[in-house]
């Protein structure tokens, strides 16, 4: 691990003002769990790292006043857990529960979820981002059973690691970033918040240099269904082979609008439109759900090693759908 500074703040103001002594050249350190092993491993290698894990303004879960949620960057999953407003929210819950490890519940926090970056063994064993090595695309020509099968196009090939980005982005939460400057504040959806890089420059969130998230609302919950399902691989710690959460808003029985986000399978969390639009005016059911799951993968592309993930997403639709309808899947 190389030098860096070690700096703790005590407020969002205090956080803002030492990640911009240094503007590009810091990391954000919540509860650590992904940061200290990317220290480690030298694949984040700042000046300064900024701990804002005492920043007591970011822990809160707390009502809208329209009757949604607000959660605080900080919030752990055990705290989500134990939150009778998260209780509202069951997709959310799904995903939580399915984090099989008590430290992780304890530690890691929805903003590291959101911002932890891609668990692609290229990008971890130093190849960067883009899994390059001398103009060589190592994610397309080597093993590539754990990469994207949409959105795989251009460069990059690995697969967006949030576990709560596809049921937050199917509930439409927006997330509240702080910063460059003090005071200085934006309300994004999540839905835009993620991006493909196109080169090694770019990241893979909208976040500049000098900026956090400090909160995400969540829209009223009153009235719509939602599920989330994981396929894994092991019953203990791991990362979902392919995801899907789906929120539902229903009228005389059938869907009025559906909202359908995949998870694990493309370099950012991969809303499908096709498979809200075979739902809209029917009622959930196996069929119905098998429907919508062949409407998602339809737009599919899988590599060389991963065309099993084609099935997996598949399957993860239908069961998040018949989640949010009551089945115990
Ligand atoms: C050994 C080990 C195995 C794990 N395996 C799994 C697993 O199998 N499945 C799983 O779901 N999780 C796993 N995790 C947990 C994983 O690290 C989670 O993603 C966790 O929620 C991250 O939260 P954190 O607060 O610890 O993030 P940190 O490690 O503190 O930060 C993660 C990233 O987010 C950035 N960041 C953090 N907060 C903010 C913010 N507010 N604004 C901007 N940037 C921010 C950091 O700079 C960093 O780049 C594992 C962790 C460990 C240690």
């Amino acid at each position: 691990m190389r030098n860096f500074e070690y700096a703790a703040a005590d407020s969002e103001a205090d956080a803002l003002s030492l990640l911009a002594d240094h503007p590009g050249e810091t990391a954000i350190l919540a509860g650590g769990t992904d940061l200290v092993s990317l220290l480690q491993k030298e694949l984040v290698n700042p000046r300064r790292v900024v701990d804002i894990s005492r920043v007591s303004e970011l822990k809160a879960i707390e009502p809208t006043d329209d009757g949604g949620v607000r959660i605080g960057a900080l919030a752990t999953l055990e705290e989500l857990l134990a939150s009778p407003l998260a209780a509202e929210y069951p997709s959310l819950r799904d995903v939580a529960s399915a984090i099989r490890a008590i430290q992780i519940q304890q530690y890691g926090t929805i903003g590291g979820d959101l911002c932890h970056l891609p668990n692609c063994w290229y990008f971890r064993k130093g190849y960067g981002l883009l899994g390059d090595s001398n103009g060589r695309a190592l994610s397309e020509e080597g093993d590539n059973r754990y990469h994207a099968i949409f959105g795989n196009r251009g460069r990059a090939k690995f697969v967006s690691a949030s576990r709560f980005a596809p049921s937050l982005i199917a509930w439409d939460a927006s997330v509240r970033i702080a910063g460059p400057a003090a005071g200085e504040e934006a309300w994004l959806p999540l839905e835009q918040f993620f991006v493909t890089p196109k080169g090694d420059q770019q990241g893979v969130t909208r976040l500049a240099p000098g900026q956090l998230i400090t909160h995400l609302e969540l829209t009223p919950a009153a009235g719509r269904l939602s599920g989330a399902y994981e396929v894994l691989e092991m019953s203990g710690l791991d990362w979902p082979l392919a995801a899907a959460a789906s929120t539902l808003e229903m009228e005389g029985g059938v869907v009025s609008r559906a909202k359908i986000v995949l998870g694990h399978v493309a370099p950012t969390p991969w809303v499908s439109h096709p498979a809200a639009d075979v739902l809209r005016g029917q009622p959930i059911t196996e069929a119905t759900a098998e429907l919508a799951g062949e409407a998602a993968v339809s737009e599919a592309s899988p590599l060389k090693d991963n065309e099993y993930k084609v099935r997996l997403a598949k399957t993860a639709v239908k069961r998040s759908l018949l989640r949010a309808a009551g089945a115990n899947v």
